[in-house]
């Protein structure tokens, strides 16, 4: 028994854990979860506890459906709304097939995957997520207009207010998990808050956010809210993104700095950026995967809707903050494309084949943008190079559909079950009569 392993044993027994919970994720980023009693835990270390693979969302074909939930020893957390005793504890699973394999329809594998093919190059993946929500009074239904919990606008601070209590006791739940928040604040719409993560590798940083996304949904229930990660639940306010800030380390150093570089910004960092643009529009579908993300990348304001870099240029897709003189370490590009609905795996996998490509392909990354390119016209943009970003799911899939990259990096499998399942998602989507199309039509037909 390796030491990881035994510390899971011991914690259980001395925090008089009664249920473990075995979490893993499906393919469109939603969170399983089956538990188990601690007698069933070594059992369950040796040989994984099996279940129907036909059952869970994208997972697997009905005659391959026996599939293996194994432990990771090294997620083991007591879960902090459920501590007291008897305790309840999680601990995030590898999916494998009978034989032992992993499984290929598994997003944690497919992050894996992508992960050790950046090792190979000698890098690790760092990602610092700025999550974006909304707090609600009312239970979420559909067809009821949710009510936000405040009025509050971006940084604003009111005495008593729900949003900053909600901050607290989810910031404190999620160190009891161990993981770091950096910032927290409110955001620019009525009930809209922002929690920013602090920096960990890719993968840890993905189990991190389908933590997160509990926390903060079990946190608001325990005080009488509601909490939601829909990328725009309102037509007149902003949506709700998942900036994500990302470096490459070779050992420590953070190859994305270069003292002598024309603003620090290294070669790599260059290369990586241009792969991102390059590749944007084909991983689109996976970074902003629902018919309403696009809602939010069409809307303007903060939303990126073009594929273009700037230096704090915040209406960039890839905006590259100033670096703090001797801070090389913090060197970092934001990608703000990615909004709270996405399967964090797949996303950052994808992200990070991307900005692979762009580094082995050595691309050339074009001129930085300046202006504010939602202001600018069409021609303008045409002018300087900067396409659109897919305004639609139906423009994402096809993008998706040609592209080699992403169905190189999600495996077969994940890349037609996802196509299949986005289709059936907008062909239902096309044939909803709106509330657009009642409040000008009926009126005056
Ligand atoms: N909520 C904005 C969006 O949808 C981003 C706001 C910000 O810049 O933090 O992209
Ligand atoms: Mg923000
Ligand atoms: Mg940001």
């Amino acid at each position: 028994m390796d030491k990881q392993t035994e510390f899971v044993l011991r914690a259980i027994e001395e925090r008089d854990v009664r249920f473990v919970r075995l979490w893993f994720t499906d393919v469109l980023g939603f969170l399983k979860s089956v538990a188990i009693a601690p007698a069933e835990l070594e059992g369950a270390f040796d040989e994984g506890i099996g279940f129907d693979g036909s059952a869970i969302e994208g997972f697997a074909r009905v005659y391959e459906a026996d599939m293996v939930a194994q432990p990771d020893p090294a997620t083991f957390q007591v879960l902090p709304w459920r501590d007291q005793k008897p305790a309840t504890a999680r601990m995030f699973c590898d999916i494998q097939m009978p034989d032992g394999s992993p499984s290929y329809a598994d997003p944690r594998f497919v992050l894996k995957r992508a992960m050790n093919k950046a090792a190979d190059l000698g890098f690790t993946f760092y990602t610092h997520p700025e999550v974006e929500f909304f707090l609600f009074k009312d239970p979420l239904l559909p067809g009821v207009r949710p009510e936000p919990v405040d009025s509050s606008g971006y940084f604003d601070h009111t005495p008593q207010s729900v949003g900053s209590d909600f901050r607290r006791e989810a910031i404190t739940m999620l160190e009891q998990m161990g993981i770091s928040v950096e910032f927290s604040h409110h955001e620019g719409a009525p009930g809209q808050q922002e929690i920013d993560l602090r920096y960990a590798d890719a993968l840890s940083m993905a189990d991190n956010l389908m933590t997160f996304r509990v926390v903060v949904k079990e946190v608001a229930l325990s005080q009488g809210i509601h909490a939601s990660f829909m990328p725009k639940p309102f037509t007149e306010y902003p949506g709700s993104a998942m900036h994500t800030h990302m470096s490459l380390f070779e050992g420590d150093t953070n190859v994305f700095y270069d003292a002598s570089a024309e603003n620090h910004l290294s070669k790599t960092a260059r290369h990586f950026i241009a792969g991102i643009l390059q590749h944007a529009a084909e991983i689109s579908a996976v970074t902003n995967q629902w018919v309403n993300s696009y809602r939010r990348i069409a809307a303007g304001g903060e939303a990126p809707g073009h594929i273009c870099w700037g230096r704090n240029n915040r209406s960039a897709l890839v905006r590259v903050p100033m670096y703090k003189p001797n801070k090389g370490a913090s060197a970092r590009v934001e990608l703000r494309s990615l909004d709270s609905g996405c399967n964090p795996y797949l996303a950052f996998a994808l992200v990070l084949s991307a900005g692979l490509a762009g580094i082995n392909g050595e691309y050339e990354l074009p001129e930085g943008a300046e202006d504010d390119v939602w202001s600018l016209t069409e021609r303008e943009r045409r002018a300087l190079g900067i396409k659109p970003l897919p305004q639609n799911l139906d423009e994402a899939i096809r993008e998706m559909e040609g592209s080699e990259l992403v169905a190189e990096t999600l495996g077969d499998h994940v890349f037609d079950f996802f196509l299949r399942n986005k289709k059936a998602e907008f062909a239902d989507h096309l044939k909803q009569v709106t509330e657009f199309e009642l409040q000008r039509l009926l009126p005056v037909l």
